[in-house]
């Protein structure tokens, strides 16, 4: 970021400040979201946007390290008091918060105080997989379920906040004005919304929202969260997206939908020879994605058979099993959770999807049954510690995020493995539950 970029940046935002000040915003929230996959905030009163959006707001690396407890680690590559970094709010995503009256919010990138973009920052992964894609002809599309469960608040344990029953249109009616709030908030901050349902979990919903580019749509999945928690907040009760609310249930998933474009037109529409390439790159690179779209160890409480998060490296047509599940005109990786970092999931899919396109990787055959019914098929990481031994040796997806970003992911998921190495299956789920 040279000067004179430093100057566009600050006369743009110079340019939003009065009606944004017409709107009512008084502060707003820049978030970038960490390697654990909590979103990390920093805020400016509205009057000096201007000065962030040239110059950045400082956060110190040491966020690199940050467990989802908030406990620090020595990581290999980061950790240490030393050093600061610039967040740089995207203006193109600035939002007015409807859920936080006086609030906006932009999803921030990470450079050094130079203006030279910082290697380890998520977001700008996300923007260099884009990169990655348009080298090559390619763009993809995307879009994030976003699944969550309403629990009662002034409490830290799991107690529903509406007894209606899966896809029951009673809980429904029993939140009527809480959905009405939280879809209104959604529309009024240009979130197109294409679903929304009472889920399978007691107390469980789910805002399924419009394909955009890869970046769009983590963003979208960030800010779905947050207006999500706002909204819940506000009507009295407690939201977790947490994998598994309670072990032993249906637990929350982060489905990520992933169409593939060339030219204007859908790969994945009659299934194309790159989409199929692509999607046997992410099948082949799959369990080792699971340390990055699976990444908490909570995750692994709820990659269980029969519960819908499909925890089979397989895919299938229409298969809601198989943790690729091919539909009409996209890919549906079944298996992610909303422990993980958006940015990092688009990222990693599309280096594993590269890969399949470069090699001509051969798709094996789709699974038209419950691949718990047949013999021999391959099953996700039973656990954290194995999803990131897979990652280690996966060179593709190291290569792709840099010794040091990797190595770093690494770390923080050993760092939680090792600090919770004796909790008990419940014990984790009560850990985590409030904590995404
Ligand atoms: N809640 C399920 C999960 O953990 C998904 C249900 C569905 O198919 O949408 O992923
Ligand atoms: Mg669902």
């Amino acid at each position: 970021m040279d000067s004179a970029e430093r100057d566009q940046r600050f006369d743009r935002a110079t340019g939003l400040v009065d009606r944004l000040d017409a709107e009512g915003v008084r502060v707003v929230a820049l978030t970038w979201v960490d390697n654990s996959g909590i979103t990390r905030t920093k805020s400016v009163p509205l009057r000096r946007l201007a000065h962030a959006a040239a110059h950045g707001v400082g956060a110190s690396p040491v966020f690199d390290v940050f467990l989802f407890d908030d406990w620090i680690i020595q990581g290999r590559f980061a950790g240490g008091p030393v050093g600061d970094l610039r967040l740089h709010p995207d203006l193109d995503r600035l939002t007015v918060l409807a859920g936080q009256p006086g609030w906006a919010w932009a999803p921030a990138d990470r450079h050094f105080q130079s203006g030279v973009p910082y290697p380890m920052d998520q977001r700008l992964q996300a923007r260099r997989a884009v990169q990655r894609l348009a080298e090559r002809g390619l763009g993809a599309q995307a879009g994030f379920e976003i699944e969550w469960c309403v629990g009662k608040a002034h409490t830290d344990d799991w107690v529903p906040a509406t007894s209606g029953s899966a896809y029951g249109h009673a809980r429904q009616v029993e939140l009527s004005d809480y959905c009405v709030d939280l879809l209104a908030a959604l529309d009024r901050q240009g979130v197109e919304v294409l679903q929304f349902h009472p889920e399978y979990a007691a107390g469980q919903f789910e805002v399924s929202t419009a394909p955009e580019d890869l970046v769009g749509a983590a963003d979208t999945a960030v800010l779905v969260k947050e207006t999500v928690r706002a909204v819940t907040l506000k009507h009295g009760m407690r939201p977790s997206f947490s994998p598994k609310v309670v072990n032993g249930g249906v637990g929350n998933g982060g489905h990520l939908h992933v169409s593939l474009w060339r030219d204007g037109t859908n790969l994945f529409d009659g299934f194309q020879e790159e989409a199929k390439q692509f999607s046997a790159g992410v099948l082949h690179h799959l369990r080792a994605l699971c340390a990055i779209g699976c990444p908490s160890l909570a995750s692994y409480l709820r990659l269980v058979p029969h519960t819908w998060s499909a925890p089979f490296a397989a895919w299938g047509e229409e298969n809601r099993e198989t943790a690729l599940r091919l539909i009409r005109d996209n890919l549906e990786i079944k298996c992610f959770d909303l422990t993980a970092n958006p940015y990092l999931l688009v990222a990693g899919v599309v280096a594993a999807g590269l890969d399949g396109i470069a090699t001509e990787a051969a798709l094996p055959d789709g699974l038209h049954v419950d691949p718990a019914l047949l013999d021999g098929v391959p099953r996700l990481p039973a656990s954290l510690g194995e999803a990131v031994d897979e990652f280690e040796k996966d060179t593709v997806l190291t290569e792709a995020f840099g010794q040091e970003l990797a190595g770093t992911i690494a770390d923080v998921r050993r760092g939680e493995i090792e600090r919770y190495r004796d909790a008990s299956p419940q014990g984790v789920a009560n850990l985590i539950r409030w904590r995404y």
